[in-house]
């Protein structure tokens, strides 16, 4: 099975900039039987179970599902299978002289920074010449983040919820990075600043380890993020 994906509007975007992005899409939440975000409030459940986009389609969830699966059945093969993808996703990066980046967690949550292969090496430090991030939800690997206990070659962005707006502010006090999503209209202008701090446009492209430390990423609500009433949309 192939488990990272080099084709879809947010790798499309990053390829204009110079990047190939690798992205894994397990099910996310509970979708496949196991849960794969920890830290999920309801609001970003609702948005992202059955959000527009691929997501949406019963064969593209039903690959998902098998993905989540065989990670959970056997993460050190998981791992080995991601590394031969990501080998794989090298040469293509070689051929259209891209640079390759990665990212693990496109609809999940988890900590891979702590999983290794069959040799017990991350995927990080294996591949120290590719960049991997991710949004996240959990605090405590932000916090290890910015203490630079984090692999170099991974960045986070920490994500607002409804139910973690108090975490998200102490945290981007601490200079951490942070994604709020905003009812923003598609082509309207996001708000210039969000709790006192500078607000980049996150639905450019979605390579976050570019952006500079200290920004909010402000992204627009998208598929059912737009009927959101939980408070995980800030409305402006
Ligand atoms: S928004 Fe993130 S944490 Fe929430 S369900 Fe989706 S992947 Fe999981």
């Amino acid at each position: 099975m192939k488990y990272l994906t080099t084709e879809n509007a947010k790798t499309t975007k990053g390829e204009s900039l110079g990047y190939l992005t690798a992205i894994l899409y397990l099910a996310p939440s509970y979708l496949s039987g196991r849960n794969v975000c920890p830290h999920a409030s309801a609001g970003c459940i609702a948005a992202c179970l059955f959000s527009a986009g691929m997501g949406a389609f019963a064969n593209v969830k039903a690959a998902r599902i098998a993905k989540t699966r065989a990670f959970f059945a056997d993460p050190k093969q998981f791992i080995e299978d991601i590394a031969k993808d990501i080998e794989a996703a090298q040469r293509k990066a070689g051929r259209e002289k891209l640079t390759l980046c990665v990212r693990l967690n496109g609809t999940s949550d988890i900590s891979w920074e702590i999983y290794g292969g069959k040799a017990g090496v991350s995927l990080m430090a294996r591949f120290p010449e590719v960049s991997f991030y991710d949004y996240t939800k959990n605090p405590s690997r932000v916090r290890a983040f910015l203490a630079g206990k984090f692999p170099p070659n991974y960045s986070l962005t920490f994500s607002r919820s409804e139910s973690n707006g108090d975490t998200a502010l102490s945290l981007a006090s601490a200079g951490a990075n942070v994604a709020v999503v905003f009812d923003t209209s598609k082509g309207d202008a996001l708000p210039v600043e969000w709790a006192g701090r500078p607000v980049v446009d996150g639905d450019v492209s979605d390579l976050r380890f570019l952006d500079a430390r200290g920004r909010i990423v402000g992204l627009r609500a998208k598929g059912q993020g737009k009927k959101d009433e939980s408070g995980f949309v800030v409305v402006v």
